[in-house]
């Protein structure tokens, strides 16, 4: 399990233990603005040795994290629209959390534009929101997509539902 929490505050400048998983996936959301020594930096840039500083390991593991990770393309994910990595290799998306930092039901799949997954996807992300009380997220998530993509998400929504159990069984124990 990843704390993606962790990996957050991290990020922003509050060191906190991590495991190696999480200290990976600190490298890979700075890779792409690590510069090399002599190179004039931008203001966006980071240095290794201030990777090393917020993980609280020398410069040589960073340099060793990094070239464990394997090649991908970051996106913008179709779900929670979060940075997301695709692998090149194999087209997998590696694990990501979700705007409050949970996992995103994209991390593992395979990426590909598959509108059908990607609704099905969508609905049961936004369900799994308003089961964890963010209504206002998943609110906010609804009022800025187009009104087409919304239809289809709600169809998809209503496509899903079980017959077998009350699907709002979750909401009258809330009540
Ligand atoms: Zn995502």
């Amino acid at each position: 399990m990843t704390d993606w929490f962790a990996v957050s505050c991290v990020l922003n400048g509050t060191r906190l233990p991590l495991t190696p998983d999480e200290r990976k996936a600190v490298v890979r959301r700075l890779e792409h603005r690590l510069i090399n020594h002599g190179e004039p930096p931008r203001l966006t840039d980071v240095t290794v040795e201030r990777v090393a500083e917020l993980l609280g390991c020398t410069t040589r593991t960073v340099e060793r994290i990094k070239q464990s990770l394997p090649q991908a393309d970051r996106l913008s994910c179709p779900i929670c629209r979060e940075d997301m990595w695709v692998l090149l290799e194999d087209g997998i998306v590696e694990a990501h959390p979700d705007t409050f930092y949970q996992r995103c039901p994209m991390s593992g799949e395979v990426f590909e534009a598959d509108w059908e997954v990607e609704l099905a996807n969508t609905a049961v992300w936004l369900s799994q929101r308003l089961k964890a009380g963010d209504v206002l997220g998943v609110w906010e998530y609804l009022e800025t997509v187009q009104t087409s993509h919304l239809r289809r998400v709600l169809v998809a929504a209503l496509a899903g539902f079980s017959d077998e159990v009350d699907p709002f069984s979750w909401l009258k124990e809330a009540a």
